[in-house]
């Protein structure tokens, strides 16, 4: 039999990365790569950061190494989005064209969601998930103007931080009662809220928004209306950011065969259990994970990265037993935090050494056990604390928490 081909649904991180590493792992069949975006692949971390201060340009952002891209041994590139697959395998374009396939690998990611509310479409109000909405938010990002943030998820937090950077004025908006709510116990959001206040950003929390609305008489700008502890509130803007996570988009697979929930469904070896010609990776990939012996759908790049070469082993014959870890790292106000791991709300949290201008460890316990950690300043942790996380190790709390006996010591 030919070597198989292989079509990739979505050109950005995880699916360019598939197509290099199947490249380098000697795969010799052919490689189609499909994407709606107008880039060659690219890594999306500093939209928020680097590159929405300005610090960084497109190319910056594409994966290494350049060449790669261009050259047609490795890979046929299409510009488009696919609509529509079949359980023949043959994937439709929304051109018209069709692509017949022997193996499906969806790395379609997440569409930034929008608000469901009046006004939420005035051209002041923007996403950030793609190379485009950030070189399109650039420019509107001018010191003295006033940026909200809805959402104080990471995103916006980020984006929070870089607007202040840049001298605008900026707000966040955040419905729960706490930022980073998603990844973060409370103590590691208070203190996260308290640096941003430091810095100039204004953190509300607990606000229910109604609508979007242009000032009488004005042309430019809106009012953000909403409740927060029973009154009416607005916050007046020049910009608006919404920042309230992503979708998974299976539209297209809908029909095919390939199960779904929450995104691609996925076996630990990112193989999907309806469709076995169908591989899920990335952001768009809900997969088993053995760690907690359920389907865990991560958003983050290392999961893009480790993933992606799974995937790629995975076809070439050779599945790779990896299984991810969570861990995210955000860059705010000069700060790096790392996340490893799951927070549950209830965990026991102990401060191993509390976050402070120079570094800050909070760990916390699931059932006795090791769960995660929020590391500030402090990423050399970062290897000792996965150990423990992933072997669920149990440990005294206040032995955790005495920051004079290593981590090291306790991985063992
Ligand atoms: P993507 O990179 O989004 O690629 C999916 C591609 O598929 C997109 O180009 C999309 O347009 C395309 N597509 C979708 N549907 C179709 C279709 N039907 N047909 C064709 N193409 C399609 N992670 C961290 O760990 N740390 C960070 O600091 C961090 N910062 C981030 C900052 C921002 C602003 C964003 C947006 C993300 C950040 N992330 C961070 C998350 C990380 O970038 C993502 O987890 C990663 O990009 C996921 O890769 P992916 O390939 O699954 O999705």
């Amino acid at each position: 039999m030919n070597a198989p081909h292989v079509l990739i649904a979505g050109a950005g991180h995880a699916g360019g990365r598939v197509a290099q590493a199947l490249r380098a792992a000697g795969f010799a069949g052919r490689v189609t790569l499909v994407g709606d975006e107008p880039y060659a692949p690219y890594e999306r971390p500093a939209l928020s950061k680097d590159m929405l201060v300005g610090a960084k340009g497109v190319s910056d952002l594409v994966l290494q190494p350049h060449a790669f891209w261009q050259d047609e041994a490795n890979l046929a590139r299409r510009q488009g989005r696919i609509v529509k697959v079949s359980p023949e395998r043959s994937a439709l374009l929304d051109d018209g064209a069709t692509i017949d396939f022997d193996i499906l690998v969806v790395a379609t990611g997440g569409a930034a969601r929008r608000l469901a509310i009046p006004g939420a479409d005035a051209p002041e109000v923007r996403t950030l998930r793609t190379m485009d909405d950030c070189l399109a938010l650039r420019p509107a990002m001018a010191a003295g103007r006033r940026l909200v943030v809805i959402g104080g998820g990471v995103i916006g937090m980020e984006a929070a931080a870089s607007a202040v950077a840049m001298g605008m004025r900026a707000t966040v908006l955040e419905g729960g009662a706490r930022v980073m709510a998603r990844c973060l116990p409370p103590e590691g959001s208070h203190w996260l809220q308290a640096l941003h206040v430091q810095h100039g950003v204004s953190v509300e929390t607990d606000v229910r928004l109604d609508l979007l609305a242009r000032k009488e008489g004005s042309t430019a700008g809106v009012s953000v209306v909403g409740r927060q502890a029973g009154a009416v509130r607005t916050w007046d803007a020049d910009l608006v950011l919404v920042a309230v996570g992503i979708a998974p988009d299976t539209a297209f697979l809908e029909g095919s065969g390939v199960a779904l929930d929450n995104g691609v469904l996925a076996d630990e070896n990112h193989r999907n259990p309806g469709a076995p010609w169908c591989y899920a990776v990335g952001d768009i990939a809900n997969m088993h994970n053995p760690l907690y012996g359920r389907h865990v759908r991560q958003e983050t790049w290392r999961n893009a990265e480790n993933g992606a070469r799974a995937v790629a082993a995975a076809i070439v014959g050779a599945p790779d037993t990896h299984v991810e870890l969570p861990w995210m790292w955000t860059d705010q106000h000069g700060r790096n935090i790392q996340v490893v791991g799951m927070y549950t709300p209830g965990d026991l949290v102990v401060s191993r050494i509390a976050p402070s201008e120079a570094s800050g460890v909070l760990l916390w316990l699931h059932e006795g056990r090791v769960a995660g950690g929020m590391l500030v300043d402090c990423g050399r942790e970062r290897k000792q604390l996965e150990a423990l996380v992933r072997r669920g190790a149990a440990v005294d709390a206040a032995i955790l928490g005495d920051p004079a006996i290593p981590l090291k010591e306790l991985a063992k």
